[in-house]
């Protein structure tokens, strides 16, 4: 090859004109819709049994409970959660906010090492698109010609038959997607009396189902790739978290180029692609792969498969497209363990020391202890003073606890406003009020800080502090 011809190839592949524009829409600005062939090949069969498992998982999960609660709940509207079991209040916020930054590192961390892994292999949207939709549609309408084909042809009695089959079966997963992500929300068991008592009874649950439903239909029949190309913000942040010695799926165009119709003939001039279009053909997103990293590209690796068999079929080395760094294509170079990463990997172990100190020191019983507001104090005969004081507490178990409060670093007592301990039910909030009483000899400070135990069943659960506030009585004084 010489230099021009040479020349001539990076251009062709470094070409970004096809960035000014989206592969689905049209010069008009309509839509073009995706005939994405069934992909057939080693990776798509290792995805089809990751498929499986995910399935089991987001099915089954919602009726895991550990004692009586479901091992995973994310009660925005009640801004309740249990995570692996444990319930996590507002309050918890910070743990709550901590984990969720946690998160995003692992997630840059993952995505600068291995990019768009997640989003090809265990993102819900791609599974429910392509391993069960994009399957629904396969059966009941064929593979992509016969889709095309059905698209162009009158509305003839099968066409309406075909057409009303695929909605109405993707309709039917809609729902059953929708109720089960409801699960998340409320719960199996409060999902179970939506769907078994009076219709007047749960308004909100069924127009909840009905609108998940709504959209989860939108998005699988219409919307589709459309969900991971403009509306994903962790697809729109590839630009970012990608870098060039990223793990993604790449064509190795300076073993593919120059690119030509396959020839029994091989010259040195010719590289091994030979522009059959395959990888275009059965690409989700509607992109050629060969034009180099693009955001529209969800790493779903069927276009690894597509080419890995036409090579095969004119029998040259597979791996044309593989999963490779640019850098690895561009200059042969490895996989390996940059400088970005390590520094993630620090800020990482940080956190996540961090969110595990705080998990371990976090209470099952929490409160606050407040004075009650717009007094001042009383005074008690003539050798005590009391405070009023109001207390709330937060039981994060589950079970009902009726709480008795000791007074911890002073010799005065307390007495609860209504005369019997404060009952804290489980999951759910308590409050009450109670007084302070401290003799007068005490009280040397106007302010005094005081610490209240609470106890159930003989046994301390936590302190809270609060402040006592008092006339300071001096020797002599009355
Ligand atoms: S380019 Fe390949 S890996 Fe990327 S979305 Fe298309 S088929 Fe999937
Ligand atoms: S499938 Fe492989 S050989 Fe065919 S056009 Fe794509 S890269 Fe070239």
């Amino acid at each position: 090859m010489n230099v021009a011809e040479a020349t001539k190839i990076e251009d062709k592949v470094h070409d970004d004109s096809f960035r000014d524009r989206m592969v689905t829409i049209d010069e008009k600005g309509k839509r073009k819709w995706i005939y994405a062939q069934k992909p057939r090949g080693r990776f798509y069969n290792i995805r089809s049994y990751v498929s499986w498992v995910f399935f089991i998982i987001f099915f089954g999960l919602p009726f895991v409970q550990v004692q009586g609660r479901p091992l995973f709940l994310f009660n925005i509207p009640e801004a309740k959660f249990i995570i692996f079991g444990k319930v996590f209040w507002p309050q918890d916020f910070f743990i709550f906010g901590l984990t969720m930054i946690t998160f995003i590192v692992f997630i840059i961390l993952f995505t600068a090492a291995f990019g768009r892994l997640f989003c090809g292999w265990v993102c819900p949207q791609t599974i429910f698109m392509e391993m069960l939709f994009r399957k629904v549609e396969y059966l009941v309408e064929g593979d992509a010609a016969s889709q095309k084909l059905l698209k162009k042809s009158p509305w003839t009695s099968k066409k309406i038959f075909k057409k009303l089959a695929k909605h109405v079966a993707f309709f039917l997963l809609s729902f059953v997607i929708a109720n089960f992500f409801l699960s998340y929300i409320i719960g199996v068991k409060q999902l179970e009396k939506i769907i078994s008592e009076p219709l007047a009874k749960h308004l909100g649950g069924f127009t909840s189902i009905a609108l998940f439903s709504g959209v989860f239909y939108g998005v699988y029949a219409f919307f589709r790739e459309q969900a991971c190309t403009v509306v994903c913000p962790y697809g729109r942040l590839q630009s970012v978290l990608l870098d060039r010695n990223s793990m993604i799926v790449a064509y190795d165009y300076k073993r593919g180029e120059r690119r030509e119709k396959f020839k029994k003939k091989i010259t040195a001039e010719i590289g091994d692609c030979i522009d059959c279009f395959q990888c275009v053909k059965v690409c989700p997103t509607g992109i050629d792969i060969r034009n180099g990293t693009q955001m529209e590209c969800v790493g779903c690796t069927a276009c690894i498969d597509a080419c890995n068999k036409m090579m095969q079929a004119v029998n040259r080395p597979t791996g044309l497209i593989r999963y490779a760094s640019e850098n690895g294509i561009a200059n042969g170079k490895k996989l390996r363990y940059t400088g970005r990463m390590k520094f993630y990997t620090v800020l990482l172990v940080l956190l996540t020391g961090l969110l595990t100190i705080l998990l371990a020191s976090r209470k099952d019983v929490d409160g606050t202890v407040i004075r009650a507001a717009g007094m001042l104090y009383q005074e008690r005969g003539t050798d005590s003073v009391s405070n009023l004081y109001n207390i709330k507490i937060i039981n994060k178990t589950i079970k009902d606890i009726p709480l008795i409060l000791k007074l911890e670093n002073a010799p005065g007592r307390i007495i609860e406003a209504e005369g019997r301990p404060i009952a804290v039910p489980k999951e759910g909030q308590g409050k009450g009020s109670f007084f302070i009483v401290l003799p007068n000899d005490l009280i040397k400070e106007r302010k005094l800080k005081l610490e209240v135990g609470l106890y159930s069943g003989g046994k301390k659960i936590t302190t809270l502090t609060t402040n006592f506030m008092g006339p300071i009585y001096r020797p002599g004084s009355k």
